[in-house]
């Protein structure tokens, strides 16, 4: 029989080494918006081994009620552990919805463990449309959005693009609740992280974004763009794939379908075409200004503010005007 309303949500935390990642709220505020339509309780899990201080963390950031599931095969993230202790709790508790990051880490089990519920599996989420529930991803390299309708008996798996909801500001804090699993011996065993090298920057973090794409002209001509960045305080250095791919910046600063998602407050798009792959990854930017040369430029359709400029004339004179009035 059709079932006509979702009961309960479980929200799974991201993590690393057991400090909460921040796309754990978008999570839950993507949750909040389907209780709102479901009526479905909503409830947070963490893995982890010691699970205490993430879960009491999860429930002091997010308000939800928190599970921690703690077994010693939990010390580093891997799928097969993950898997079973997953399967363990799920065995016990019948959730609608799982609700996972689009990750490294939740690509790597997600549809593995939809597959073992014999359930929905709905990746790369970034919208939920209601009555009935759907919910959209992209598709062909961002150009088509595809609206899928989950069978409603079965539990859906959703794992969601970071970057495509707003992070929630909890009023209360959860409960904190830790199952102690008995798992059998992992076939495979993590020994431990290889840590890349620290990076100057965090583009999800980041209120203001500097892009920079192709018509830069080349590596020796970003202190420009760095200049800029070093004018608001939160801020990264976003990049198109061109810009990646001639390796004058790493593949952390790519933005767009193969990059990141970002939403900052401000995105300065500087020699950037503004090519549907990387629009993908800023439209949700708060305010977007883009400069560029061409007047036809396909990043003006969308850009709030545009600026029909040579970046390598407009910038500097943008950057002392900046520092002109910080010095008031
Ligand atoms: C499967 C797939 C995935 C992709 N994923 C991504 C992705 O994640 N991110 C991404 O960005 N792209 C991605 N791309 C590539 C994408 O299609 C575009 O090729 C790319 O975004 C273009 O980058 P760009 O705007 O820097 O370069 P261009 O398209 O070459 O544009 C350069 C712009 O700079 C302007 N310009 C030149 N000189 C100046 C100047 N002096 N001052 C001001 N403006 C100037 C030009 O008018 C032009 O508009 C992907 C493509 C495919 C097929």
């Amino acid at each position: 029989m059709r079932r006509m309303m979702a009961k309960k949500i479980l929200v799974i935390a991201e993590h690393r080494k057991g400090k909460l990642n921040a796309v754990t709220n978008e999570l839950v505020s993507f949750a909040q918006k389907l209780s709102e339509q479901t009526k479905a309780e909503i409830e947070g899990l963490a893995l982890g081994y010691p699970v205490k201080e993430l879960s009491e963390e999860f429930a002091k950031k997010s308000g939800l009620n928190v599970i921690g599931l703690e077994n010693k095969n939990l010390v580093f993230y891997s799928a097969e552990a993950y898997l079973l202790a997953l399967r363990e709790f799920l065995a016990k508790e019948r959730y609608d919805f799982i609700i996972i990051a689009h990750s490294a880490t939740g690509w790597d089990f997600a549809p593995a463990l939809a597959m073992a519920l014999d359930g929905n599996f709905i990746s790369g989420v970034i919208e939920f449309k209601p009555e009935p529930v759907r919910f959209v991803r992209r598709i062909c390299g961002g150009k088509i959005l595809l609206e899928i309708e989950p069978i409603p008996e079965k539990i859906s798996v959703l794992s969601l693009m970071p970057g495509a909801f707003r992070p929630v500001e909890p009023k209360t804090q959860g409960k904190v609740k830790i199952l102690n699993l008995n798992l059998p011996e992992l076939k495979t065993r993590a020994l431990g992280y290889l840590e890349a090298k620290p990076k100057s920057l965090n583009l999800s973090s980041a209120e203001v974004i500097i892009a920079v794409g192709r018509g830069i002209g080349g590596a020796e001509k970003l202190d420009l763009i760095k200049n800029l960045a070093g004018c608001f305080e939160r801020s990264a250095i976003g990049a198109s794939r061109p810009v990646v791919d001639a390796g004058w910046l790493g593949l952390e600063h790519q933005v767009g379908q193969t990059g990141q998602t970002v939403q900052p407050r401000l995105y300065i798009a500087c020699g950037i075409s503004g090519q549907i792959q990387h629009q993908v990854g800023m439209n949700k930017s708060e305010v977007i200004v883009a400069i560029n040369t061409d007047p036809k430029a396909m990043i003006f359709n969308l850009a709030h503010l545009g600026i029909i400029q040579d970046i390598h004339k407009f910038l500097p004179i943008l950057i002392r005007k900046i520092q002109e009035l910080k010095a008031l």
